[in-house]
């Protein structure tokens, strides 16, 4: 059980270095679709440390134009047509020997090819290309599957079973789109029984790239594992990446927000509100003597010489923060982790209505609270029913 760090382009000396010192909490990570080649040295300090490798081959971009990977065998001239690949086997097994292929030789698990899953056919279409990759490589397969939030939950649990019986044991699902300050409760319980669902048919599931939630999840059991990037991807919208990837590329603004056009800059996680905010906003509360010790409060790594330590180095601030968050979790009893969870969404809600009430910046948004309010109330009900 833990956390998955997904590198992006530049972080695997971050990533080396800070799992050289063996951290708790992770459990695994990702490498980019197009640096995988240059994060070996990631790789092998992951392996040192019992840290699962995956790549991420990002086959679910490739049905739309504007996502190109060069060097990578399984990049289509035309994007691929999912109706067409349903149809033909033989463009099914030429699209799984690429994508295996495409693996740097030091991942412990190989990705099967996946797209993203709106209704059963591409569901059909994604349990094939898993169950060749298992024919194809061996047991040391993870399928990615990206869901439509709209998936019911009686066919997402049909899904896990097919992917069971097709010989999977271990997947990572994405619902999109899910994760973020905005949602509400009926979403969030939905997303929790999906992931339930995966996990009552016998698979070792990841919430993937899921922050808040996706820690919810893993205290609550409703998954073994959930995902991030460094300092960004913590919710999951497949239909703004596709509409995205179609604009043409624009350069990345000037404040150093987390989604820039010209690609993605970590944020500054802040542990104290629960939020990763952009580094503009994040320098701005981490300045203000008044609440930076509440709103960073982190004493690990080199943030234990300086109260700046999460602006000063947002990454490594990123891994060590929430990886310690995890580790304390699971060092707990299992019927205490909702609890720790309770703790700290409450102490983050409070905090950031403290800071909409006295600190916003002139010309600051407001700090959401729907979410954290929507996994509490999530919380509170889960566990009546437990003990009831
Ligand atoms: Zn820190």
């Amino acid at each position: 059980m833990g956390i998955e760090f997904r590198l992006g382009g530049q972080d695997h000396k971050k990533v080396e270095d800070f799992l050289a010192g063996h951290p708790g909490g992770v459990s695994a990570i990702v490498l980019d679709t197009k640096a995988a080649k240059h994060q070996q040295a990631a790789a092998e300090a992951a392996r040192e440390g019992d840290v699962a490798v995956y790549f991420d081959p990002a086959t679910e971009r490739l049905t739309a134009p504007g996502f190109d990977l060069p060097g990578l065998a399984y990049n289509p001239p035309v994007p691929y047509d999912v109706d067409q690949l349903a149809r033909d086997h033989r463009a099914r097994a030429t699209l799984v020997a690429e994508v295996v292929e495409a693996h740097p030789a030091f991942v412990t698990a190989v990705t099967p090819p996946h797209f993203f899953v709106r209704d059963e056919r591409t569901a059909n279409l994604n349990v094939d290309l898993a169950e060749r990759t298992l024919h194809e490589h061996g047991p040391a397969v993870r399928a990615t599957v990206v869901l439509t939030s709209r998936f019911p939950v009686a066919s997402a649990a049909e899904l896990a079973r097919e992917y069971y019986r097709a010989g999977m044991r271990v997947v990572e699902v994405r619902i999109s789109p899910l994760g973020g300050e905005d949602e509400g409760v009926r979403k969030v319980r939905s997303a929790f029984a999906v992931l339930q669902a995966f996990s009552d048919a016998g698979l070792t599931v990841t919430a993937g790239l899921s922050g808040n939630i996706g820690q919810v999840a893993l205290a609550l059991g409703h998954a073994g594992h959930y995902s991030v990037g460094i300092g960004m991807r913590e919710r999951v919208d497949h239909a703004a990446a596709i509409s995205r990837q179609k604009q043409p590329p624009k350069p990345p603004p000037a404040d150093g927000s987390p989604e820039g056009g010209g690609g993605p800059i970590a944020g500054i996680y802040l542990p104290g509100a629960a939020l990763t905010v952009s580094r503009k906003i994040g320098a701005g509360y981490l300045s203000n003597t008044d609440i930076r010790t509440r709103v960073g409060g982190c004493r690990l790594g080199a943030c234990g010489s300086s109260v700046n330590g999460p602006a000063n180095d947002p990454r490594g601030h990123y891994l060590h923060a929430r990886a310690a968050e995890v580790d304390k979790l699971l060092t707990a009893p299992a019927p205490w982790r909702a609890g720790i969870e309770v703790d700290r969404l409450t102490r983050a809600r409070e905090l950031r209505l403290m800071i909409n009430r006295k600190y916003r910046a002139e010309d600051g948004p407001e700090l959401p609270v729907r979410t954290i309010n929507s996994l509490l109330e999530d919380i509170a009900t889960e566990r009546e029913q437990k003990t009831a």
